[in-house]
């Protein structure tokens, strides 16, 4: 007597299942073992998984009315993004051209302190739009948990205003409120470093109501450690989890901050050094490789400067992250996805340049953008893989393999995305 299942996905060319600890899949030799089921299905009763396998083995136990035919076709977990931005307003472009052709921009306002003057002025409703517009092409992407930070806001104030528009989000999407307490310092003329650490110290009761993480910067861009620490140590006594910008543009002892604070997560890491790597995977802290920012910011290409080409901005990012693997902790990726550095939305473009950029395998890609990502939001245990017992976050795809969903690029390869159990999107042809 076979039981009977909400519906069931079968015959899928390839099923991914990203198996893995609930603390995420670490090291290179493990990273680079991915299960795939060929024939495979999965059965879904009340939004949770209770059978994968091969085809003939799930339809052995489980029978439905709704048996959907993947023929041809990957299904996969639904993909984590466990950093970005997602409540600003005021596009970026223009000043984005004068980075790429090396001319000086004329008569153009840019920076981070262009997004935070729109952000401020641009009213609830429209806070709220764009982030829902947003939100459905990620969704319609194959991302079903963000992590979404504030961080346009610059004074207390501004940011707990965003803070409290994310946590009241509705989406199809499980959103994962994060207050980016200390992002940029504000200019010296406006207030100084001293009162804006205490202004945001003084924020942290109310901001731990609404959010499940604090985040600080930790950059020569950004805050020293000590000032990292003060607010990041505050935050934890409130019963917040902690996430780290942290060595974006130098070494700024983000690794040290995260350790000491024991992080969720650390990313960007540009100049994280081999020990700061490895004293992260001691103290369970995720290390996030962003790279649609190394990207966009044309970082790996030299720079044009009056004309000429000079020399690219950062280090070779694939020893970058090879460093971050070997180092033996869980590593993720992310989108960052904000105005200014990373204006992708999408999961999948991050997946392809991981590759192409940072030279990740397949098999290391996958992991990294569903389990160890969710492992980084504190949420292996219910999702991130398809396993018996966790949430059914599932992707149906246009393309029959893993691979190809990474060797394939520039379009939108997701069909089909359930979250929970519930269809949640269908993205036209
Ligand atoms: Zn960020």
């Amino acid at each position: 007597m076979r039981q009977t299942a909400d519906f069931i996905l079968v015959h899928a060319h390839e099923l991914v299942t990203c198996k893995g600890p609930a603390s995420g899949t670490a090291g290179a030799e493990v990273l680079n073992q991915l299960e795939t089921i060929a024939d495979g299905a999965v059965a879904v009763v009340g939004g949770n998984i209770v059978a994968v396998g091969s085809s003939e083995q799930v339809l052995a136990q489980w029978e439905s009315r709704q048996c959907i035919d993947a023929r041809g076709r990957l299904v996969s977990p639904g993909l984590v993004d466990p950093h970005s931005h997602l409540l600003f307003s005021g596009n970026r472009y223009a000043e984005y051209e004068s980075r790429v052709t090396g001319q000086a921009p004329v008569g153009i306002e840019g920076g981070i302190h262009f997004s935070v003057s729109r952000t401020r002025s641009a009213s609830d409703a429209e806070l709220v739009e764009q982030a829902r517009t947003d939100l459905d092409v990620m969704l319609a992407h194959g991302t079903t948990t963000l992590e979404a930070k504030t961080g346009y806001g610059l004074d207390a104030q501004a940011e707990l205003r965003l803070l409290r528009l994310t946590a009241g989000l509705q989406h199809a999407i499980e959103i994962v409120p994060t207050f980016l307490a200390l992002h940029v310092p504000p200019p010296p003329q406006e207030k100084s470093r001293g009162d804006f650490i205490a202004e945001m110290l003084a924020a942290l009761p109310e901001a731990a109501v609404y959010a499940e993480y604090c985040d600080v910067t930790a950059d020569p861009i950004g805050f020293t450690v000590d000032e990292c620490l003060s607010v990041g140590a505050r935050a934890r006594e409130l019963g917040m989890g902690i996430r780290v910008h942290a060595d974006q543009t130098g070494d700024g002892g983000g690794a040290l901050v995260a350790c000491q604070l024991q992080a969720a997560g650390a990313d960007h890491l540009d100049y994280t050094s081999e020990a700061g790597f490895r004293s992260m995977a001691e103290a369970g802290t995720v290390a996030t490789l962003l790279p649609s920012v190394t990207y966009h910011m044309c970082e790996m290409t030299p720079r044009i400067h009056k004309g000429s080409l000079g020399a690219a901005d950062k280090p070779f990012m694939p020893l970058l992250a090879r460093r971050a693997v070997d180092a033996g902790g869980v590593v993720a990726l992310s989108t960052d996805y904000n105005p200014g550095t990373s204006p992708t939305p999408s999961m999948q473009a991050v997946m392809q340049l991981a590759a192409r950029l940072f030279r990740l395998s397949y098999a290391e890609i996958w992991h990294m953008c569903t389990l160890n990502a969710a492992a980084s939001l504190n949420r292996g245990h219910d999702r991130g893989s398809i396993e018996v017992g966790k949430r059914a976050d599932l992707l149906l795809w246009k393309v029959a393999t893993h691979g190809m969903a990474i060797n394939r690029f520039g379009y939108n390869m997701v069909d089909r995305v359930w979250v929970e159990g519930r269809a949640a999107a269908t993205v036209p042809a």
